[in-house]
This record gives structure tokens, C-alpha cells and sequence, in this order.
């Protein structure tokens, strides 16, 4: 399925040019327009789905092969120190576009990024409370 005023489909599908550095039947990783740091590319799946969940399980084990592959490539050739792997589902959770995509991005030491979480401090009782509420 593709969505006609979906970016993402638009570029995937090759609609509009983009920055592609791999492609294949089901996927296009391409830069990032706005990049965290330099190399930030993104795995866009040709067809549509609005997020994780949506996103067949065949498909999702496709995009961390792929992540898998792309880390090495682009550590070797860019050089980078380390290399993060960023999904985004929900507003809440950071997403602007509403395409399924895995952010691929390598990571330097000086490159001056915090692309991170402020920890909590919960009681055991409030992680046994959460782990029961997962496993119910
Ligand atoms: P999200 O916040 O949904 O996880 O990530 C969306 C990403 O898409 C952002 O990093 C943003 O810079 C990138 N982006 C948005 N529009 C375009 C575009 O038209 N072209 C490219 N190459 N990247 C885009
Ligand atoms: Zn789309």
C-alpha cells in the first residue's frame, strides 16, 4: 500500500529524488534531511505503514538485517566511533512522519549529540508492579 500524501512513500517509491545510499524491492535507506550527526541515514520500507505496529514481522526482522549490514558499511567508510539505532512510534515518542522508519546513526566521539533519556529511580515494588502488568 502506498499513501499518495505520505513523504516517506513519495521518496521510497522514488516520487522524489533523495540522497539513497542502498535500495532494493522493499527498501530505500536514504540521508537525513536534518541530520544528528554526519551520515544520519533512514530505512524507509517501499510500502506504507504508519509505525512498529503496523509493520509486518517478516518486514521488522528485514529492517534489523538491514541495520545490521548498513552499520558496518557506513562505520567502515565514514569512520565513525559508534553507531545508534533510533525508532521512533507516536507523537509522544518523537515521530514526525508517519511512515515507519529506523534512524541509522553513526555517532563520533566530539560530535557534541546527547540523543538520550533521563533515567528514573523507581522501587522494587514499582518495577515488580510493572513487570505484572506486562506479564498479565
Ligand atoms: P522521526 O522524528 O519521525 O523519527 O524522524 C523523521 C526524520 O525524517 C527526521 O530526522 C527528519 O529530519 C527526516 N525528514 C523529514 N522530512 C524529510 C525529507 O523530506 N527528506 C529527508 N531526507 N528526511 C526527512
Ligand atoms: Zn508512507
Amino acid at each position: 500500500m502506498k499513501d499518495e500524501n505520505c513523504i516517506f512513500c513519495r521518496i521510497a517509491n522514488g516520487e522524489i529524488p533523495s540522497r539513497t545510499i542502498y535500495e532494493d524491492e522493499r527498501f530505500r535507506v536514504f540521508l537525513d534531511l536534518s541530520p544528528a550527526a554526519k551520515g544520519h541515514a533512514l530505512i524507509v520500507p517501499k510500502e506504507h505503514y504508519a509505525n512498529l505496529y503496523e509493520l509486518p514481522e517478516d518486514l521488522a526482522a528485514d529492517v534489523m538485517r538491514l541495520a545490521k549490514r548498513q552499520a558496518a558499511v557506513m562505520t567502515e567508510k565514514l569512520s565513525c566511533d559508534g553507531f545508534q539505532l533510533v525508532q521512533n512510534n507516536g507523537k509522544c515518542a518523537g515521530q514526525t512522519v508517519f511512515h515507519f522508519h529506523m534512524h541509522l546513526i553513526p555517532r563520533y566521539r566530539s560530535d557534541g549529540q546527547n540523543i538520550a533519556w533521563e533515567p528514573g529511580s523507581p522501587s522494587d515494588a514499582e518495577l515488580d508492579g510493572v513487570k505484572a502488568q506486562i506479564l498479565s
